[in-house]
């Protein structure tokens, strides 16, 4: 199953400054950064890293220690909204009079960073943590943001699978429960709305997607829309078959959250660049072309491997193949769900 991957130290660069579009790859300051991305890529099959696996480590462990010394950046984006980046997903922070929530909160091992980051938009305690999703890119900030007096809202599925041991072959690693201090106390099944420092903010799941616990995150009078991981600005993204993602679910889940949001909106993605309408139409029919040439070669008989080999995303990987999700890999993803 494991597949070699080549990643180009350009191609990887090209990524790193479109996420950290101010600031230049060759700094020394930013190697680090610049080397877990390197690293994300190298686990691109999450794959190939022969090295790692030999020494029995795995890629979660070394994106974390990793993750550990690359910085966290702000990006302003419309009223008193923000995004993180640079600690696992996108992280969206809302900061007013009554406090600030935050939707997903990284990884862990950030802690210093992401706090310096919180306060540099002011003082008002975290009141609010929403996880849009189980995946611990996401919610390993759980448990500190929790201890800091915030009230983590979720997906009823991502308390089910925070509370349970959970593997992921595709990142050779299982998750142990999440402790109690770290889940979430507030669940919903398809809605919820909640009024917070004068913004309405709007939480949706339709169902299975990228996984089984999905939510996108919606700021009504900013008109800003976090969607999590069902939403890869310029990437390919990974699918979560293993906990209930799929392709046509991704895709269902790009047409319903596309009905939600208008050419004004400001759309943060799950992983890159925040985007616009326009680019999340873009991600959408990437998903229906591969999905559609990757289901007629498994109807012809194809294997998975054969399915690779006849490298159904071929014009679309100059864009979209050069960041944590390999061709290789994101046409396996979508061979397993069709
Ligand atoms: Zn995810």
């Amino acid at each position: 199953m494991k597949k070699s991957t080549i990643l180009k130290t350009s191609a990887i660069r090209a990524v790193y400054s479109m996420i950290c579009p101010q600031q230049s790859a060759n700094a020394p300051d930013h190697r680090v950064l610049f080397g877990l991305i390197t690293l994300f890529a190298a686990l691109a099959g999450f794959g190939t890293p022969a090295p790692i696996f030999a020494q029995g480590v795995s890629p979660v462990i070394k994106i974390n220690e990793e993750a550990a010394k690359a910085d966290v950046t702000t990006q302003s984006l419309r009223a008193n909204i923000s995004v993180l980046m640079g600690s696992g997903g996108n992280i969206t922070v809302l900061t007013g009079a009554d406090g600030k929530l935050m939707v997903d909160g990284g990884l862990a091992v950030s802690r210093p960073k992401i706090q310096a980051a919180l306060d540099g938009l002011g003082a008002a305690p975290v009141k609010y943590l929403i996880n849009t999703h189980w995946h611990w890119d996401h919610t390993d900030g759980n448990e500190w943001l929790k201890a800091q007096g915030a009230t983590i809202i979720a997906q009823e599925n991502t308390l089910k699978r925070l509370s349970a041991t959970t593997r992921v072959e595709d990142w050779d690693y299982t998750f142990n429960p999440w402790p109690v201090s770290a889940r979430p106390t507030v669940t919903f099944k398809t809605d919820k709305t909640l009024r917070f420092d004068g913004e309405t903010i709007i939480m949706k799941n339709y169902g299975r997607g990228h996984t089984d616990t999905d939510i996108w995150v919606y700021f009504k009078n900013a008109d800003v829309m976090a969607t999590g991981d069902i939403f890869w600005n310029g990437v390919y993204p990974f699918i979560d078959n293993s906990t209930g993602g799929g392709i046509d679910e991704m895709i269902r889940w790009a047409n319903e959250t596309l009905k939600r949001v208008t050419d004004k909106t400001i759309i943060v993605p799950g992983h890159g660049p925040v985007g616009t309408r326009a680019q999340f139409v873009e991600f959408r029919d990437m998903l229906i072309a591969v999905r559609e040439r990757v289901a007629r070669l498994k109807k012809q008989g194809k294997s998975i491997d054969e399915t690779v080999a006849a490298k159904p995303t071929a014009d679309f990987d100059p864009k979209w193949g050069n960041f944590v999700i390999s061709p290789a890999l994101f046409t396996r993803l979508v061979y397993a769900g069709v």
